[in-house]
């Protein structure tokens, strides 16, 4: 069957170019495997962070206490926490099936495994489709480290951790990155005993030390184990539960194992080879900053393509792409601002590049640190934990990058997104009237550290 477009992969990129593409009158075909809206609807973004807030309104009853409010003990109601987030997460899977429908009939959606056949053919079990645009959007899905008796194990991944009906009692969490970070949180939150084990010396170690360390303070206050500086040798059941041999130091057993070690592309069953699509060296798809593959008229946008891999940027690809493919390109893939929020409590954001990239790149930068307790409003609301960080170019005065570890770090870093995205300077920052008492005061007051800044 032809048609003028192929999309593979329902995604966050997927979903809105395919209807986008059969909205301006081309004869579209959207193929997915497995449940529409991809990773972000169904295991990822949406069901993470409606469970994360139930964890942190638990979290906030607690500790009322310290704001002078008894509220009595807390108790979790499991099966209505899953209930909430089930029915979250159906209310998007509806909104992803209307925006296919509401596509028109321009927009064929086919369920099923895509393979390609060549560059402009595809199969789908016994069907073949061809197009001279084919996009791919295939996504990623958690890897699995090479941990000897792994394999015998009922260990979970993102997607049946949060298929689990009861808490457990003891969650091991294999790897300290942002996923390994909500979940370990999430559930000690729960009631869980939580134990994460992390192969480098701090947690989310991409970011600075000292970005991280506040975080690794606070899950240590609230009970988590965090072992850092070790390597999984061996896994095993243990009882009705599990445990893990180390490198170093004794066995850490619990009664759940979540594996969070990486992600990996869903190109081994693509066929790749018989499109003449190149893969680099860890199966990411090789584009180009107009998202073209090596192949004719093949492109590959999100996750796939090894980029950062974030909901936002996924669909931001389709927006850069669709332009490309409408014969007017605004932007292209490289050079764009991408801040991230990891939405543990704190929460730790990020945009443009930190201390250690910096230094690792040999740019010139003037670097502002200030905690995140010295903010009015963070005393006052007892959220005081936290850092803001700020690289500077000391020539232009623009903003290379930021980091805000703190409550609501997530809003407060597209502060620093905008200023980076009109290209303006921190003195912007510096000069704006901030409302008072806000977390915001915290931007202003952290550019002000650099001697520049200061008030004379
Ligand atoms: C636990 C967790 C929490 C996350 N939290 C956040 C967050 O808070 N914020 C954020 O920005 N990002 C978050 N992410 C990442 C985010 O979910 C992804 O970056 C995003 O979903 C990527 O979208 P995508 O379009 O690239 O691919 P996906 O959404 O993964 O879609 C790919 C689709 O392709 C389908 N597919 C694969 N192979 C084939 C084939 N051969 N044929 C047909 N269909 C195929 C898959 O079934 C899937 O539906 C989280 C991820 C996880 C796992």
């Amino acid at each position: 069957m032809d048609a003028d477009a192929i999309v593979i992969g329902s995604g966050q990129a997927g979903v809105p170019l395919a209807a986008r593409l059969a909205g301006a009158g081309k004869r579209t075909i959207l193929v997915e495997r497995s449940r529409l809206g991809g990773t972000c609807v169904n295991y990822g973004c949406t069901p993470t962070k409606t469970m994360v807030a139930s964890a942190r309104a638990a979290h906030v009853a607690r500790t009322a206490g310290r704001l002078g409010v008894q509220a009595g003990a807390v108790r979790i109601d499991f099966p209505a926490i899953v209930a909430r987030k089930d029915a979250i997460v159906r209310r998007w899977q509806d909104g992803v099936r209307k925006r296919i429908s509401g596509a028109g009939e321009r927009l064929q959606l086919v369920e099923g495994h895509a393979r390609f056949v060549s560059a402009n053919e595809i199969e789908v079990g016994s069907q073949r489709y061809r197009a001279g645009l084919i996009v791919i959007d295939v996504g990623v899905r958690p890897a699995v480290p090479e941990v000897e008796g792994l394999g015998g194990l009922p260990w979970l991944d993102n997607r049946r951790v949060m298929e689990l009906s009861a808490v457990p009692r003891h969650l091991v969490v294999l790897g300290g990155g942002y996923i390994g970070c909500e979940f370990a949180q999430m559930f000690r939150r729960f009631g869980a005993e939580v134990t994460v084990v992390q192969r480098g010396p701090h947690l989310l170690d991409r970011e600075d030390p000292d970005v991280s360390e506040p975080l690794e303070g606070v899950f240590r206050a609230e009970g988590i184990k965090v072992v850092t500086e070790r390597k999984v040798l061996r896994a095993s059941a243990r009882g009705s539960g599990i445990a893990i041999s180390l490198d170093d130091g004794p066995e850490v057993e619990g009664s759940h194992l979540l594996v969070a070690a990486g992600r990996r592309p869903n190109t081994d069953d693509l066929g790749c080879d018989r499109g003449g699509i190149e893969l680099d060296e860890k199966g990411f798809v090789r584009v180009d900053d107009q998202y073209r593959t090596s192949a004719k008229g093949v492109y590959a946008v999100g996750d796939v393509t090894g980029g950062p891999q974030f909901t936002h940027t996924s669909w931001d690809d389709h927006r850069i792409l669709y332009d490309i493919l409408a014969g007017r390109p605004v932007r292209s893939r490289a050079g764009r601002v991408i801040p991230y929020v990891v939405f543990t409590d704190p929460q730790v954001a990020g945009v443009g590049i930190n201390e250690r990239e910096a230094r690792k790149r040999g740019l010139r930068h003037e670097v502002a640190r200030m905690e995140f307790g010295s903010i009015a409003r963070a005393i006052e609301t007892d959220e005081t934990d936290g850092v803001l960080k700020l690289i500077l170019d000391p020539e232009s005065e623009r903003i290379l990058g930021a980091n805000v570890v703190g409550v609501e770090a997530g809003e407060l870093i597209h502060v620093f997104a905008a200023l980076m995205q009109a290209g303006a300077t921190a003195r912007a920052l510096v000069d704006v009237e901030i409302a008072h008492p806000t977390f915001a005061e915290g931007l202003q007051s952290v550019a002000m550290q650099l001697p520049r800044y200061a008030l004379r």
